[in-house]
């Protein structure tokens, strides 16, 4: 999905550009800094993307709402059934689960989890630290 986008956004965004003042690569010039779409492996969605290139795209555009969660479209084109657009992820313990945010990887148990094994490890090495 994220190849094509790449490939979309370089032949039609107007904010995208091949190279930036400072010569890095994929520039996006209202941003100031690189493409969302370039920036890794796991890439962030762009407003301006979605509205300005995405349309031109039907087949992008149902991949990328799965990919990213539901596209905003407009009144007229909300009318009839549309693609199923979901906005759900498999958490790495096979549990599905619905996104709240794009960042969302885990589901609720796991993140809680993960949170609290986190703060576990600080602790432990702030008691480390105290000890030497
Ligand atoms: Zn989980």
């Amino acid at each position: 999905m994220i190849t094509k986008a790449r490939k979309l956004a370089k032949e039609l965004c107007a904010n995208y550009d091949l190279t930036g003042p400072t010569g890095t690569k994929n520039w996006c010039w209202p941003r100031d800094t690189v493409c969302r779409f370039y920036t890794g492996d796991d890439p962030e969605r762009c407003g301006y993307f979605e509205e300005a290139v995405l349309p031109t795209d039907p087949g992008l555009q149902i991949a990328y709402s799965s990919y990213f969660g539901a596209v905003k479209v407009s009144q007229s084109e909300q009318a009839g059934p549309g693609p199923v657009i979901t906005n759900r992820r498999q958490c790495k313990c096979g549990k599905t689960f619905t996104r709240k945010s794009n960042r969302q990887l885990l589901c609720e148990e796991c993140s809680r989890a993960e949170k609290k094994k986190k703060s576990r490890e600080r602790k432990r090495r702030q008691r480390m630290k105290k000890a030497v």
